[in-house]
């Protein structure tokens, strides 16, 4: 892996999509939640300016503008609300694209997801380290103080569905067809776009397989996933501030 430092105007000659994850990169790390009986209260973070003023700019230079993310579309719309005609947004670990305004369904996870959720509720109901089950249309997300062990060994009882633990929350979706990297590869398939036109940073365990698919991969925690170059964590700047700024020092 090299620095992101070292990133020259050849490396990226070939780009037409960069691809944003939203959680420890263009803001920082953890959402908040709580849920009481039936009331479920989530703060919404916001996209500093300056972050979207680089969309723009990029947008501008020509540039795709892709936001890949484990949230739901209606949080990923309220924070990207000033640049949504620049940006098409693959939400739900890569269930599902908005584009414009119109919306590229991914996956069906109705028939694999329903039988668990029933279960998931009714042992996480009286835990104490679980924090809530955060709104999703098409994965199943439970925030949790630390990692539960009842969650997971339900999940494992189902041969087609995986679980991920990111540090705050679990996120259960459909092994391969559920991710992140397929997400890309199908919004690819709708800019036709191949490999070697994207570049994609990431952060976290759900990264690992979106970064995969991308020609240029950007780690932006390297002790959590692999890239091409990498973003160093300690620094006043978020992760996609300083990829930004290196790429729009290019032309
Ligand atoms: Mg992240």
């Amino acid at each position: 892996m090299k620095l992101l430092n070292e990133m020259l105007p050849s490396d990226i000659n070939k780009i037409k999509m960069i691809v944003f994850d939203v959680d420890g990169v263009l803001v920082p790390r953890g959402t908040k939640i709580k849920q009481v009986g039936n009331t479920t209260t989530l703060e919404t973070k916001v996209i500093n300016e300056k972050q979207i003023r680089q969309i723009e700019e990029l947008n501008k230079k020509g540039f795709l503008v892709n936001i890949s993310s484990g949230r739901g579309l209606y949080m990923l719309q309220e924070m990207f609300r000033e640049i949504l005609p620049f940006v098409s947004l693959t939400y739900e670990n890569g269930s599902a694209t908005w584009y414009k305004g119109k919306i590229y369904q991914h996956i069906n996870s109705f028939e694999y997801m329903q039988d668990i959720f029933p279960k998931l509720k009714k042992v996480t109901a009286k835990n104490k380290d679980v924090k809530g089950f955060e709104p999703k249309e098409f994965i199943i997300t439970i925030h949790c103080k630390k990692m539960v062990q009842e969650i997971e060994n339900l999940v494992k009882k189902e041969d087609r569905l995986y679980t991920v633990w990111n540090g705050e929350a679990y996120d259960i979706g459909i092994k391969r067809n559920q991710t992140k990297a397929f997400g890309l590869k199908c919004a690819m398939k709708i800019f036709k776009l191949k490999k070697e036109n994207v570049m994609a940073i990431g952060d976290n365990y759900n990264d690992l397989e979106l970064l995969g698919e991308a020609g240029i991969p950007i780690s932006a925690d390297k002790d959590r996933v692999n890239g091409k170059f990498y973003v160093p964590l300690l620094g006043k700047y978020l992760p996609a501030d300083m990829l930004m700024q290196k790429i729009l020092s290019f032309k």
